[in-house]
């Protein structure tokens, strides 16, 4: 069955031609590169905890062939590598000296640093994965770090990649619960998808939704059983995270795999958590945002938007500027303020286009809740299911403080375009109404209850 959907998501991917998830796959290191890469050398970049998860062992496996052209490059392991832009120049001034193919063996951020240096330069690389922890191996993108601000450069997803199962199950535990908060999130992304496409504001792109969709309980049904490091839920979470990669690649766009639980952990990623312990990983930080999120859903699915009061809530919408001085008010970095208003003004609309789109909710409401329902999971049930996977559930594991998570359902909606379920909760009047009873006592996020 995994290989099955990964062979069917491959034959229509435009960039990934190869992706091999079974123990023991750093044995085929050498027949994985004769088959999808120009015969001759090698370059591998790792960090040292990677390295000696697997880089030692792809390099020998490289030198015994005779295609490693010259020592790896072994970024420090400690502290934690962060996707700094200067890292990206290091590895192309590393990989310039040769036409040798990249070789990234690592989790998030090796393969991301060598994604990008990989693309500037033209060269298609083969990713080793050390870890479960994240969705971005077989995206179209990179996540790095450009003068303290994080930003997504679109650059070719790996030719191949080799998930060998013992790796992944030797990682530290917390990287394969992060993995699940990241996938879990799917859940979130896709009802957010739905709602856009209900709108007539993006509409599915069916083989990305079959790609990330599919497979999503199957994926995430079994969380404790990675807790219990069976073999099994690792080929199962790396499948469900290199599908969704898949489904970025033929979308051409991260909305199959990312919505609102992305947009809260974009924000705290943003904003750095000051508060928190240690940075939450990404996954952890989605694993929340899907809570959130989830938390908002079960209250709008109570709703009934069909009955909608449509002129008192055109009545009642804030004029452009009152919104400007919102997010003013609401972030304190001038780069997000402006980025965010920017993000804002681009689905702001006038009360005209406000009128049109609140005839379209009422009238799709009936038709759309149902579709919400078999798409969404109840959010205790999500948060079991993080528990049980060894993901953090309140906010306070995040550093947050209840009136902060509050204040946030606002602010994420305010940081992207993409369109989800906080912007039918705050079109329709109701983000406020909804979201006040959730910290309220007996609430999904009281901590009185
Ligand atoms: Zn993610």
């Amino acid at each position: 069955m995994t290989d099955a959907r990964l062979q069917h998501a491959l034959a229509l991917a435009t960039d990934t031609r190869a992706v091999l998830v079974v123990p023991g796959a750093l044995g085929a290191v050498e027949s994985v590169l004769a088959a999808h890469f120009a015969s001759g050398p090698c370059l591998l970049v790792a960090d040292e905890n990677t390295m000696a998860a697997a880089g030692s062992r792809v390099a020998g496996h490289l030198q015994a062939s005779g295609r490693l052209a010259a020592a790896p490059l072994v970024f420090s392991g400690a502290p934690r590598l962060h996707p700094e832009f200067d890292h990206v120049l290091t590895i192309e001034a590393f990989l310039r000296s040769t036409d040798a193919t990249p070789v990234a063996v690592g989790s998030g951020v090796i393969n991301d640093l060598v994604k990008l240096a990989a693309d500037r330069l033209k060269r298609p690389y083969l990713c080793v994965a050390t870890a479960a922890s994240m969705d971005g191996y077989t995206a179209f993108a990179a996540a790095i770090t450009h003068d303290g601000i994080k930003r997504i450069d679109p650059c070719a997803a790996p030719r191949a990649v080799i998930a060998d199962v013992d790796v992944l199950a030797a990682a530290p535990a917390e990287m394969a619960a992060a993995g699940y908060g990241d996938l879990l999130g799917k859940v979130i992304a896709g009802a957010d998808w739905i709602i856009a496409d209900a709108l007539g504001i993006e509409r599915i792109n069916p083989t990305a939704w079959e790609h990330s969709q599919a497979g999503l309980r199957h994926w995430v049904g079994d969380p404790a059983a990675l807790s219990r490091r069976e073999p099994k839920a690792f080929a199962a979470l790396i499948e469900g995270l290199l599908m969704a990669g898949l489904a970025m690649q033929a979308a051409r766009s991260s909305r199959p795999a990312s919505g609102s639980e992305h947009l809260f952990s974009h924000l705290w990623e943003m904003e750095g958590l000051p508060r928190a312990r240690q940075i939450p990983s990404h996954g952890f930080q989605v694993g929340m945002g899907t809570l959130a999120s989830a938390a908002l859903a079960d209250r709008l699915l109570a709703t009934d938007l069909d009955r909608l009061d449509v002129e008192a809530i055109v009545e009642d919408w804030p004029a452009w500027p009152k919104i400007e001085a919102s997010i003013r008010a609401g972030f304190k970095d001038e780069r997000i303020i402006a980025s965010a208003i920017e993000e804002t003004r681009a689905k702001y609309l006038s009360p005209q286009a406000l009128r049109t789109r609140l005839e379209v909710i009422r009238k799709s409401w009936l038709d759309l809740k149902p579709k919400l329902r078999v798409q969404l999971l109840p959010a205790e049930g999500l948060k079991g299911m993080l528990k049980a996977a060894g993901c953090p559930t309140t906010p306070q594991d995040l550093g947050l403080t209840p009136d902060d998570l509050r204040r946030d359902y606002a602010r994420a909606r305010q940081i992207r375009t993409r369109y989800t379920l906080l912007d039918l909760a705050c079109e329709t009047g109701q983000l406020g109404l909804l979201v006040d009873p959730l910290f309220a006592p007996g609430g999904f996020w009281s901590t009185a209850s």
